[in-house]
């Protein structure tokens, strides 16, 4: 039988959606808890410059996220490390996150806040040399690959920021795009293509990865010519895009068609008494900005509705 540890609010995950919705239940007096499986700050922490959330102009993510968790906890938010594995919704006033270590949190609501993933190539050689020059995280491992060629694969906003944060240790960073335009914001693109260390390969996807120990090259072809060609680097930094972590939530609860789960204005799911804030749930924009306000609404929402049934 499975330990079981009661609060009033308990909250999923801990990047800037789940640590504001700390912060809020904390402060409204309830008895709250975060539970993340890495380090608090999820994305954020691995972001090495965050500049457009209001009021630092620049600010690491690890450190932006250190101050919100240590924000929270100092009103109250219990912080715990554990990997939630399956969401419970017993009854209206019962929700249960069942963790790895053998705790069952137990919550009168729930806040889910889990985020998304890396969405990888899934071509020959990816998993392979996954750790071995093939990464989803630049500022984890950019460092390693001082002085090489490196490639980027993606067009987004996340693609080309990576690729200019890996100009900083790379003699050169290609970046891979399938299209000949990039999907990334205008104001993002210009500082890309003034950057002197960072080149274009345009119309091409990566058909595999190879190597000896290592990731050598690339093996790409053009879409629009079919042609292929060979394109040596000591590593791929893959940024094609992000899914949302629902696996763990009940059965039957909504999702929008590419997998978000739906929420009303209150960040209510269509189970009464779970929330979800953040990149997990169907948004316009995935920033910190709203995953923040998405928190503060949930928690809030959570706390007028443990105050409406307690009476
Ligand atoms: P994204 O905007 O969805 O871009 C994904 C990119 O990968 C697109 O260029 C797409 O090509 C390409 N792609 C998708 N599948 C591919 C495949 N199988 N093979 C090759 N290329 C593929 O994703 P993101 O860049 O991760 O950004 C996610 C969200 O986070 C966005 O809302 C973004 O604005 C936000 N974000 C913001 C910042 C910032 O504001 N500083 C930084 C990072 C992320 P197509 O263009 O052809 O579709």
């Amino acid at each position: 039988m499975a330990e079981e540890k009661h609060f009033d609010i308990v909250i999923v995950g801990g990047g800037p959606g789940g640590l504001t919705a700390g912060l809020y239940g904390a402060r409204a007096n309830l008895k709250t808890v975060m539970v993340e499986k890495y380090m608090p700050g999820g994305q954020i922490a691995n972001t090495e410059d965050v500049e457009d959330y209001p009021g630092f102009e620049h600010i690491s993510g690890a450190e932006l996220a250190m101050k919100m968790s240590n924000h929270a906890q100092k009103f109250g938010l219990e912080v715990v490390s554990d990997e939630v594995t399956e969401i419970i919704s017993e009854d209206d006033y019962r929700k249960v996150a069942v963790g790895a270590s053998g705790v069952n949190y137990v919550g009168k609501a729930m806040v889910v806040c889990t985020g998304g993933s890396a969405v990888k190539l899934g071509v020959p050689g990816e998993e392979e040399f996954s750790g071995k020059g093939v990464s989803y995280c630049a500022i984890c491992d950019g460092a390693f690959f001082k002085n090489q060629v490196i490639a980027v694969a993606g067009g987004g906003d996340a693609a080309v920021e990576e690729a200019m944060f890996l100009t900083k240790f790379a003699s050169k960073v290609i970046l891979i795009h399938r299209r000949d335009k990039l999907r990334a914001q205008k104001v993002i693109q210009e500082r890309a293509f003034k950057n002197e260390k960072l080149e274009f390969i345009w119309d091409s996807v990566v058909e595999s990865i190879e190597g000896e120990k290592q990731v050598q090259a690339l093996n790409l072809k053009n879409v629009k010519t079919g042609e292929t060609s060979k394109l040596p680097v000591g590593a791929i930094f893959v940024f094609i895009g992000f899914y949302p972590n629902t696996q763990i939530m009940p059965e039957g609860i909504k999702l929008n068609d590419a997998g978000y789960i739906l929420t009303n204005f209150k960040m209510e799911t269509s189970i009464p008494g779970i929330y979800a804030c953040g990149d997990v749930r169907e948004q316009l924009v995935r920033q910190i900005t709203n995953a923040v306000g998405d928190g503060t609404t949930a928690a809030m929402a959570a706390v007028y509705r443990i105050e409406e049934m307690e009476g």
